[in-house]
């Protein structure tokens, strides 16, 4: 089990002014923050990382969505961190999340989710490489 997960605040809630009060959450939840950056992902850039899901329907909005505006991505160390993580954000469409999750109180549909986590060890480091190098996180 690895300690760490990849996360993204999405363009939805950066651009809504969430982007402090759910970094506020993730801290108090226990997440120590290894690595940080606001950046605007190009098309290009979106694509590449959501590849995986290159042939579902909705690839094509996913892409447009997360590069429409900054988002901010880093790198969060806890114990069990990515399955602890998957359960503070709340199930990918906000209708079906927990009471108290950042997907209930900040999205506003099944795409517009406000954030992002990693949904292994593996894929975690994956995300963590495409968007941090060495000397970018701690
Ligand atoms: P994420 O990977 O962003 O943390 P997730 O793991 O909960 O979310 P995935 O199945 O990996 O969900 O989907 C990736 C993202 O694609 C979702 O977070 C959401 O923004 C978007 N998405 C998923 N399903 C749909 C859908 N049916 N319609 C529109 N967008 C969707
Ligand atoms: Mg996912």
């Amino acid at each position: 089990m690895s300690n760490r997960t990849f996360t993204m605040i999405k363009p939805d809630a950066t651009s809504k002014g969430y982007t402090g009060a759910i970094l506020d959450q993730i801290i108090q939840s226990g997440f120590k923050v290894k690595a940080m950056k606001w950046i605007h992902l190009t098309p290009s850039q979106a694509g590449q990382f959501y590849e995986v899901h290159k042939e579902r329907p909705f690839y094509g909005e996913l892409v447009e969505f997360m590069s429409s505006g900054p988002i901010v991505a880093a790198i969060l160390e806890k114990d069990n961190a990515v399955a602890d993580f998957r359960t503070l954000i709340g199930a990918t469409n906000f209708k079906d999340a927990a009471e108290g999750t950042i997907r209930k109180k900040y999205a506003s549909s099944i795409g517009e989710n406000a954030v992002h986590g990693s949904d292994s060890d593996e894929n975690a480091a994956i995300e963590s490489n495409f968007f941090f190098s060495n000397f970018e996180r701690f």
